[in-house]
């Protein structure tokens, strides 16, 4: 009979523990989030793939087609090509190709680029079974993106 009292406290007794611990859960902050329904925002430092920076006026790519950047990467990722237009003091992009499978995004090529004409972008949902799927037209995302 002492074994059936033993049995009926300890279990009372983890039961109130248990209920103890829900309740006090209930009024802390809470950390997990709702994703995809609530989009989390990344921290300043997350590196997402790179992306090209547009002029703040005119949106078109700062990108001034140095070569820095494709040279700077270490697994030769990037292939851009640019032109000179007629009367222009500068040559503009008109291909900016990242293959995001080769890069570990290492930096190098933000880095390098004394224009601020590229960064990381924010981008962290990336999924996909075809690789070609990560073979990114950077140019024409950013004009998707103004
Ligand atoms: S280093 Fe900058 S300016 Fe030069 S090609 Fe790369 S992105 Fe363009
Ligand atoms: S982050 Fe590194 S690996 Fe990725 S494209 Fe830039 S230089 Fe290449």
């Amino acid at each position: 009979m002492s074994g059936y009292y033993r049995d009926l406290f300890g279990g009372s007794w983890s039961l109130l523990v248990g209920l103890g611990i829900t309740i006090k859960n209930m009024f802390v902050p809470i950390v997990t989030e709702q994703y995809p329904h609530f989009v989390p925002v990344m921290t300043p430092r997350f590196r997402g793939h790179i992306e090209l920076v547009g002029d703040e006026e005119t949106g078109e790519p700062k990108c001034v087609v140095c070569g820095m950047c494709q040279k700077a990467c270490p697994s030769g990722c990037i292939k851009l090509a640019g032109e000179k237009p007629e009367g222009a003091k500068k040559k503009v992009v008109t291909s900016y190709i990242l293959d995001f499978t080769r890069c570990s995004l290492c930096g190098q090529c933000v880095e390098s680029c004394n224009f601020g004409a590229i960064t990381f972008s924010k981008d962290y949902n990336l999924a996909s079974t075809d690789k070609n799927d990560f073979i990114f037209d950077l140019k024409k995302r950013l004009e998707e993106k103004s």
